[in-house]
């Protein structure tokens, strides 16, 4: 495990993302120097770590060391995920504390083992890495791999200056997608991708309802239409969410208010129920109200972690309807390839990015966990 170093004595970083001028409540914009500018090497790094619930620290630690299976990358940008939402007020567990979180990581390589990776390529991180020997590993599935260690969740991630990715999990980012856009493929768009191809199983035609407009909302929304979806009704606590869902062209939104019913505004809107209801957003309410907005034989997908136990109806209405309530968790090997491709073709869109220093990151979060404000796009931590 890395250790803290604060207090190192030979300190002799000169990593960009220092101030250069108010831009926004969380902080202020990087300033953005040339890669050629950088430092080959550091010998302490910064790191933006979770120690515990509320407990979120920059801190100084020892940078990744190099080996011959892993590519050490220079983090340029590493999407804050709604789940280290989750993992920083407590609602979600990480593998260990301390541990810097960040897993949607896009940057450029620094040390590669080979010669495939030569330093200054832009790359992306899948964030699952698996054993590709267990039974789950060799039935298909390696999402659920029984030795499963996750970028930013069991071994250290993005919010850092560097993070160590094994070759296996490396990407090359196609040079006409933003390093930001980039950084959203690796989970918002991978995990909307696999929930909505794989577990929804969205077909041609079908009624889909996507909770949680935010990031993987926002990707699970075009995977549907790509899917063929016949309408799209999108549903969020946020007006400005819903605001950027339309841009896309869903047919209907839904604006979720304390004590009204959204599977009832659904089922209006929908003549009696989806056929797939897709939660992003890691609450019991959420995946409450994707079952109460599916048809008869229709099905519910819970994406969002969150440790909210989860009960919604009475037996008999489970089995009378054949409802199905699933689960769907990561994204496969080669899913972030396809969503870089789909970004590079324009046939989908990132969701809207925000900027965030690195230094900027504890405020940021104190803001997330309080709920307050929200942020007007998916907030891009840049070291
Ligand atoms: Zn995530
Ligand atoms: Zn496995």
């Amino acid at each position: 495990m890395i250790q803290p170093t604060v207090g190192h004595q030979s300190r002799d970083i000169t990593l960009e993302g220092e101030s250069t001028g108010a831009a926004g409540w969380w902080g202020v914009a990087p300033n953005r120097h040339s890669r050629a500018a950088r430092p080959a090497t550091i010998r302490v790094m910064r790191a933006l770590r979770l120690h515990g619930p509320g407990d979120i620290r920059l801190d100084e630690v020892d940078p990744p060391t190099p080996d011959a299976s892993t590519v050490i990358v220079r983090v340029e940008a590493c999407g804050v995920c709604g789940s280290d939402v989750h993992f920083a007020d407590g609602s979600a567990r990480t593998g260990h504390v301390p541990i810097t979180l960040g897993h949607e990581v896009a940057g450029t390589v620094v040390t590669a083992p080979g010669e495939k990776y030569p330093p200054g390529t832009d790359v992306v991180a899948e964030v699952g890495r698996f054993c590709l020997a267990c039974p789950r590993c060799l039935e298909g599935r390696p999402n659920l791999c029984q030795r499963a260690q996750m970028l930013g969740i069991h071994v250290d991630g993005g919010f850092a200056d560097l993070v160590a990715v094994p070759v296996a999990s490396i990407v090359i980012r196609p040079p006409d997608v933003s390093v930001a856009a980039a950084a959203t493929a690796a989970d918002a768009g991978a995990t909307a991708l696999h929930a909505i191809e794989r577990r929804a199983h969205v077909t041609k035609g079908e009624t889909v309802l996507i909770i949680g407009a935010g990031g993987l909302g926002m990707y699970g929304i075009q995977w549907a239409q790509l899917a063929g979806a016949g309408a799209v009704i999108v549903a969020d606590t946020n007006p400005r969410a819903l605001e950027q869902a339309v841009v896309l062209g869903v047919d209907e939104t839904v604006l979720v208010e304390e004590g009204a019913s959204v599977g009832r505004q659904v089922k209006l809107l929908s003549d009696g129920g989806v056929d797939a209801a897709i939660e992003f957003v890691g609450a019991a309410a959420a995946v409450d109200a994707a079952v109460k907005s599916i048809r008869p034989g229709g099905r519910a997908v819970a994406v969002g972690v969150g440790l909210e136990p989860v009960v919604s109806l009475p037996v008999v209405l489970w089995s009378n309807h054949e409802y199905v309530l699933m689960g769907s968790y990561g994204s496969l090997p080669g899913d972030t390839h396809r969503v870089l491709e789909a970004l590079s073709a324009g046939t989908v869109v990132s969701p809207r990015t925000v900027d965030v220093p690195l230094t900027g990151g504890p405020a940021l979060f104190e803001s997330l966990v309080a709920g307050q404000p929200q942020v007007p796009g998916r907030p891009i931590i840049r070291p």
